[in-house]
């Protein structure tokens, strides 16, 4: 399935989740049988031979591509979540929105030491809450391989603000 193809099967949705925002709804891609393999043997393509030891998903639509993904990959899968989610002891951050803040954890005994860590969200944005994640995946040990999205919003230049980390995604708008 062509590129274009994966791309025309995101749909934009008006005003969601607040007036002025172009929400891009995934629903209609993942909906979608041969596209979602797409995106997922393409994602293993890439990362099949990077000695990926653990695959860290971020809540909660990251976890939608994260998990077929570790599958694939034979490798654990590692869930970042919103915060009072995770039972067991965690190492938690708060970062800033737009408007107010927002708080983000991880189990404390989620990594090996020095583990390799690609990390997965559905989609880039600012860039805030992968940074954040990465924060996490440091404060727990890990390293991070890579950071891949389904989405990448190009005029938001999430990129410039991860300059540290290698950034990969599949479609861009
Ligand atoms: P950032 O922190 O990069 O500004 O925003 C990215 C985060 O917000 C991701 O976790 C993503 O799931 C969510 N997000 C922001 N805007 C959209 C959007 O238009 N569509 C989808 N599917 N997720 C979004």
């Amino acid at each position: 399935m062509a590129q274009q193809d994966l791309a025309s099967l995101i749909r934009n949705i008006p005003d969601f989740p607040i007036p002025g925002i172009q929400f891009k709804d995934i629903t209609t891609l993942i909906g979608n049988g041969p596209a979602f393999s797409e995106v997922i043997d393409r994602l293993h393509e890439r990362y099949r031979d990077r000695q990926i030891d653990a695959v860290v998903g971020i809540e909660s639509r990251g976890f939608i591509f994260s998990a077929p993904l570790a599958y694939r990959l034979g490798v654990g899968l590692v869930p970042i979540r919103k915060p009072g989610k995770l039972p067991a002891a965690t190492y938690q951050i708060e970062y800033q929105l737009e408007y107010g803040t927002n708080r983000l954890e991880i189990h404390r005994d989620a990594l090996q030491p020095g583990a390799n860590v690609l990390v997965i969200d559905d989609l880039l944005a600012t860039g805030g809450t992968i940074a954040a994640a990465c924060d996490l995946i440091k404060m727990a040990g890990g390293k991070v391989a890579e950071l891949a999205f389904v989405i990448e919003l190009t005029f938001l230049k999430g990129r410039e603000r991860l300059r540290e980390h290698n950034v990969f995604s599949l479609i861009q708008f």
